[in-house]
């Protein structure tokens, strides 16, 4: 089967040097072995997303001396897509309309007693999940709403056994049927899913009819990506797009998650901490070959490091 890889970055910002490391990882994968490399915009926050980056991005992997295939694909030209997965969904009562603002979302947690944080922080309470179909019938109309996956509902559904024979609090993450919700990564190999840690994502926004966990999905598969080659800040997400995949009958492409450039400080790379952007680099003169050379073989800019997170 032909590889196919991708870069999908958000135009909310410039490029810099980590957006370089991981556009070139996909590239080369995809070339070294007579694959295909497509550049995906993904523009659905259309309050942070801005024209001149999506420029930008296209001018400074040309830099790079990173070529695409077919046309560049814009996440905020798909949106019947994902409407329409979103509409699986919701017809298989997978999904349900969450009025709540961030703030009643900040109360309701200080109220209760247990806060459980997953890897995208706290996680949601559950306030709109079982509210009755009238209300709902009532709200739908007037309020703005987003629409949160039934985690609980769509573990239920994947699991054949639903849990029996194990008690209420560890049935859906421990459950023996879950073994089958696995998929691969280069370094680490067999990954099972726990994509309940997150709790209800959402997979529709108030201001946008899909989220990222959703258009990813949706698109890597319409894509044809064989190969997910991204930074390990997105690992943990992938259980919850190996669920979307497995509710919505699409196929599990392979995932390479690499390592997350660190700044001389050690932190996250990123524009906030004063991390040189690609355009900055090309105007002070550094050689794109060189600066792609050494990126791929781990050599960094003075002052830089791989992370090892
Ligand atoms: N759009 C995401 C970002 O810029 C990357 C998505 C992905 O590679 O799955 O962080």
């Amino acid at each position: 089967m032909k590889i196919v890889t991708r870069f999908a970055p958000s135009p909310t910002g410039q490029l810099h040097l980590g957006h370089a490391f991981s556009a070139l990882l996909a590239h080369r994968f995809a070339r070294e072995r007579g694959g295909a490399f497509l550049l995906r915009i993904e523009d659905i926050d259309s309050r942070r997303t801005r024209e001149e980056f999506v420029a930008e991005i296209e001018e400074n992997l040309r830099w790079l001396g990173i070529d695409w295939d077919g046309p560049i694909v814009r996440q905020s030209e798909r949106l019947g897509l994902y409407q329409a997965a979103l509409d699986r969904l919701r017809d298989r009562s997978l999904v349900y309309p969450c009025f709540c603002t961030r703030s009643e979302i900040a109360a309701e947690i200080a109220r209760s007693a247990a806060a459980p944080h997953g890897p995208e922080g706290v996680v949601y309470p559950g306030t709109c999940r079982n509210l009755p179909e009238n209300v709902r019938a009532l709200r739908l109309p007037r309020e703005p709403h987003a629409w949160r996956l039934d985690m609980e509902g769509a573990l239920t559904t994947f699991c054949p056994c639903e849990g029996r024979s194990l008690a209420p609090a560890t049935k859906l993450a421990s459950c023996l049927c879950r073994s089958t919700l696995d998929w691969q990564d280069a370094t680490v190999g067999n990954v099972e899913a726990h994509p309940e840690r997150f709790g209800d994502v959402v997979l529709a926004r108030k201001d946008a009819p899909t989220s990222y966990h959703l258009a990813v999905t949706v698109d890597d598969a319409a894509q044809g990506v064989t190969d997910v080659v991204r930074g390990r800040d997105l690992f943990g997400a992938t259980d919850v797009h190996r669920l979307l995949q497995s509710l919505l009958d699409l196929p599990t492409p392979r995932y390479h998650h690499h390592p997350l450039l660190a700044g001389p400080d050690g932190g996250r790379l990123a524009k906030r901490h004063g991390a040189p952007t690609l355009a900055e680099l090309r105007a002070g003169g550094a050689d794109p070959r060189e600066l792609g050379r050494a990126l791929l073989a781990g050599h960094l800019p003075a002052g830089y490091s791989a992370a090892t997170t």
